[in-house]
């Protein structure tokens, strides 16, 4: 019996804890500058594609599910700007874990790739009055922190070499880049979404990067991106 109210306090208590936080980052979105025009992040001719949204992504034989953002492969330090002006929600170190072994080759530690550096930034949209996050990962040299408000083309980092602690341990230098229209929850944001039971975020909270860059504005007219 007493297990039963207990369990049925603690969902209680869960409900509220979400509850609250979703009003916190309400009240604060209402404070997010608005992002009168959107850029690249990266500068021109300095990238060419990695993989692109949407696409299903195994690694060493480990379905990630769907990938929530474009990746963009670029030379290790390249400088990453914000893509509007807007109010930085997120800016932290996730380290990859590198594989190690023993002298007889037997596994000590697993590879565990991770974001690396990360920035989010939250933005408005002057047109629609709506909210959305550009998502920068796998930067080193961070330059901004949470609570910084950044203007369009401020660096927030550079790329972190492939294979380092910083990228994430992940096989190639390259910037993740996401656009995030979902609720702000406090929390980092997962790269991937592995279907409909996936708890730490739903596929309409992610648009694809490159279109809503294009679409983005009132003139209309195409973004040319380079290359
Ligand atoms: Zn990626």
């Amino acid at each position: 019996m007493l297990g039963i109210v207990m369990k049925k306090l603690g969902k209680l208590f869960r409900v509220i804890l979400r509850a609250s936080r979703v009003c916190y980052h309400r009240i604060s979105a209402l404070c997010y500058p608005f992002a009168p025009d959107i850029i690249f992040p990266l500068p021109q001719n300095s990238w060419t594609h990695g993989d692109c949204f949407g696409k299903d992504c195994v690694f060493d034989g480990v379905s990630w599910g769907e990938h929530m953002g474009t990746d963009f492969l670029t030379f290790p330090r390249t400088h990453v700007h914000a893509i509007g002006r807007g109010y930085v929600v997120y800016a932290d170190i996730h380290f990859g874990i590198k594989e190690i072994r023993g002298e007889d080759g037997t596994l000590i530690q697993g590879l565990r790739r991770n974001w690396g550096g990360i920035v989010i930034v939250a933005h408005k949209n002057p047109r629609t009055g709506k909210v959305f996050f550009s998502l920068y990962g796998h930067l080193v040299d961070l330059q901004v922190s949470k609570g910084d408000r950044v203007e369009q083309g401020e660096i927030l980092g550079v790329v972190a070499e492939a294979v380092t602690e910083d990228n994430g341990m992940w096989g190639e230098a390259h910037l993740h880049f996401g656009i995030f229209v979902g609720p702000w929850m406090g929390r980092v944001l997962p790269g991937y979404w592995s279907g409909p039971t996936d708890s730490r975020t739903r596929l309409e909270w992610w648009c694809n990067p490159l279109i809503f860059l294009e679409n983005y504005g009132d003139s209309g007219k195409e973004k040319t991106l380079s290359p």
